[in-house]
């Protein structure tokens, strides 16, 4: 048997620490991939009754299964809009709409025209990563259309906002020019964004600037920190998920560990992961989908708790990730959705 077993005070208090590193600004909690994998309603439900306004989800169904659990009350935004009947669910269940290109926002003003509301916008401008947002050269005829469809009514340009690598301050710098010199080009055009946001976990930590109206922040919140980055202490965060699994199977050289369906672990971890045991800490020998063989230790029975990740006595998500140079959240997302999420 395994579980993933999420401690909601930990969350709290990661929460309070996020909201303290973000002031001025206000936090935005993203909760995209079913909340990092921890689970998406009992994740947005605490952080709710904890104070957190602002959610993240990413993609529209995502933006629903929020507005589902939290009510009207909630500002959602959603990034990942394709459509229009995409542009059409969005505005029904009045999500806030990060808008990345100039044919969505005709999408997104023809989906407001026929529900007779104005649809809150947040345009993006790429500001070098390439993934998707208004290019520079675009930016002036999409703006000055945006304030066109604002004085129609059909749209409210509420956010300015972009997403930046965080894998260097000079590339983060340069990024940051082209975003201020967008959100001056927006105020020229007439439009009045009242949230303008750039940063997530890593800038909106280390960089006060970067912070401006919104942080949006997931990893740091779930307590996983950067791989090769400053540690949890340094970060003032914890993680809040840890993986458990019990023995099921012994013989004289190698313990099984049931790890209960698919996913896994990466098998790249074979001999350079540790994981927690009744003996200490022990290396994992072989991986499989479904379970993993630890050397045996004295005494072992079957039924021995282990911790694989995460836990106050296991190394980390990113521990691992960092032997195989990728990052925490790679480790999290591939705990199955049919391991048992536990709450404590
Ligand atoms: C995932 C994501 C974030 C959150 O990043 P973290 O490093 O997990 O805090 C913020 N903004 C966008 C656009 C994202 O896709």
């Amino acid at each position: 048997m395994s579980a993933f077993v999420i401690d909601l005070d930990q969350f709290a208090e990661n929460l309070a620490e996020v909201r303290r590193r973000s002031a001025p600004a206000t936090h935005m909690l993203v909760v995209k991939d079913d909340a990092y994998a921890h689970g998406l309603v009992p994740i947005v439900t605490r952080a709710w009754a904890e104070g957190v306004r602002w959610f993240g989800a990413f993609d529209v169904r995502t933006g629903i299964a929020t507005r589902k659990a939290l009510g009207e009350h909630a500002r959602i935004f959603v990034w990942l809009v394709s459509g229009r009947d995409e542009a059409t669910a969005a505005v029904a269940a009045n999500l806030d709409i990060g808008v990345g290109n100039a044919a969505l926002l005709e999408d997104v003003a023809a989906a407001a025209g026929d529900a007779t509301k104005a649809a809150r916008v947040h345009l993006k401008i790429d500001t070098g990563l390439h993934r998707n947002g208004i290019r520079p050269e675009e930016w002036p005829a999409v703006v000055d259309r945006a304030r066109g469809l604002e004085s129609r009514g059909e749209v409210e340009v509420v956010g300015v906002w972009s997403h930046i690598g965080e894998a260097s301050d000079a590339d983060d710098d340069i990024a940051r020019a082209e975003f201020e010199a967008a959100v001056a080009r927006a105020r020229t055009a007439g439009l009045t964004p009242r949230f303008l946001h750039l940063a997530a976990s890593a800038a909106a930590f280390a960089r006060p600037e970067f912070r401006y109206d919104l942080t949006r922040i997931g990893a740091f919140a779930y307590g996983i920190r950067p791989a090769g980055g400053p540690s949890e202490d340094e970060l003032g965060i914890s993680p809040i998920a840890s993986l458990t699994a019990t023995v099921t199977s012994v013989d004289d050289q190698a313990v099984r560990v049931n790890l209960g369906s698919l996913d896994g672990l990466p098998t790249a971890l074979q001999n350079r992961m540790l994981v927690a045991t009744p003996a200490g800490l022990r290396t994992v020998t072989e991986i499989s989908a479904t379970w993993l063989s630890i050397r045996a230790w004295p005494g072992v029975r079957i039924g021995d708790a282990v911790t694989v990740f995460g836990g106050v006595d296991a190394p980390s998500a990113t521990d691992a990730a960092e032997q195989l140079g990728t990052i925490g959240e790679e480790i999290v997302l591939r705990v199955s959705p049919l391991v048992t999420r536990t709450y404590r």
